[in-house]
């Protein structure tokens, strides 16, 4: 049995769907479903009786000591976060209760029910804490990507916060001895992404003819990788990480934001031709029919950190890990997702999905 947080988000749910397609272990997926928990998500496995849901606050220390007490988990995987950094501007408030707070809620749990496992059990016990490469800070255009021992430099509310969370994992390693795993990993992409982030947003405004919005110059760097190679990440440093160790994840896909874009542009020309009746179709100058005549360039967000890379020599090296997908078939795949999945987005878009609970566990 492993205890998840945050597993009806983006990266939790592929990772509860990965874990549970890979191996007979149950879950125990912990979430407060918050407007990016979304039970949609997991319909596949609803019936699965190796999924036990669970709607709760990692802030609520007590009903999580009680769910490790009863279920008795080997491990405990943190994705529970407020994770988007354009609501860390506008609300930092939440970020540092969730992010700063949820966190040492948990640790707390975590070491309450770690110390009383006999021997056998707490060696065999990890905390393995999900955690981003934007904690380490921007990096010049010429710089070294990011590597484990990159000091930390966090420009937005939400790194600050998610480094204020790695930090305390470290500590509850070196002061309590809790066995910790922490991984730090680059911009993710794939199925379930919620549309408030760049891919999906930029695909589901295309289809739906409106501006594709473009932050500033668009020369923004990231790191790309598909969500199911983090979580095959996660899963093989759950079995063989270094306890304490921090191990950084990425794609070696360093991409500026309109490249991303124009290639999303593309893909949606060959898979989804632009209807005639868009709006944008046909303006003066642009390329006739191309998604790419949708593009807006709007103000910059404040702050905003130029570049990021990651440096996952570690990971490769210790753990044998490599990233399955490349950003080509990822990105191609991607599209394909959100095209098969209308149902999924209009639910999002409508606000829909907020009554999952109330829908299917009231007809139960
Ligand atoms: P997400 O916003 O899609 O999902 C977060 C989930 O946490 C949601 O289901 C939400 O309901 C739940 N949650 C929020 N507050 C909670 C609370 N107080 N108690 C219990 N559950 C709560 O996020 P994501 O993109 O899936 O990211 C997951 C983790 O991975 C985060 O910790 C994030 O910092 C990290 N990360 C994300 C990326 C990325 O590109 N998305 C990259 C690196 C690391």
């Amino acid at each position: 049995m492993i205890f998840v947080t945050g597993g009806a988000g983006f990266i939790g749910s592929n990772f509860v769907l990965d874990w549970l397609a890979q191996s007979d272990e149950p879950v125990i997926n912990f979430d407060k479903l918050t407007y990016a928990g979304n039970l949609n998500n997991l319909t596949s496995i609803n019936q699965d009786p190796r999924h036990i849901f669970v709607q709760g606050d990692i802030c609520d220390t007590a009903l999580v000591a009680t769910l490790l007490a009863t279920h008795k988990p080997r491990a405990i995987v943190h994705f529970a976060a407020e994770s988007h950094v354009d609501r860390s501007i506008h609300g930092p408030g939440e970020f540092v209760t969730t992010n700063i707070n949820g966190t040492f809620s948990l640790l707390e749990a975590a070491r309450a029910y770690w110390s009383g496992l006999d021997d056998a059990g707490k060696a065999a016990f990890r905390f393995l804490h999900v955690s981003t490469d934007e904690v380490y800070g921007t990096l010049g255009p010429d710089d070294a990507p990011f590597t484990e021992t990159t000091t930390y430099a966090p420009n937005s509310p939400y790194s600050a916060s998610k480094a204020a969370s790695d930090h305390l994992v470290r500590s509850y390693h070196h002061t309590y001895g809790l066995p910790t795993l922490t991984t730090n990993c680059s911009n993710n992409y794939g199925p379930y992404h919620f549309p408030e982030k760049l891919i999906p947003l930029i695909i589901t405004n295309a289809r739906a003819g409106k501006p594709l919005p473009i932050y500033g110059d668009g020369q923004q760097v990231r790191d790309w990788l598909y969500v199911s190679d983090h979580c095959a990440a996660i899963r093989r440093v759950l079995e063989a990480g270094r306890l304490g160790e921090t191990y950084n994840v990425g794609g070696w896909n360093e991409k500026a934001n309109l490249d991303v874009v124009h290639t999303l542009c593309d893909i949606l020309d060959q898979l989804d031709p632009k209807e005639s009746a868009s709006p944008f179709k046909g303006e003066a100058g642009s390329g006739m029919g191309s998604y790419r005549d949708q593009i807006t360039y709007v103000t910059d967000r404040p702050g905003h950190d130029r570049r990021y890379a990651i440096d996952a020599r570690k990971i490769e090296r210790e753990l044998g890990w490599k990233p399955a997908e490349t950003f080509e078939t990822g990105i191609r795949k991607t599209v394909q997702w959100y095209l098969d999945n209308q149902e999924w987005v209009r639910d999002v878009q409508s606000g829909d999905y907020l009554n999952w609970v109330a829908k299917n566990y009231q007809q139960r």
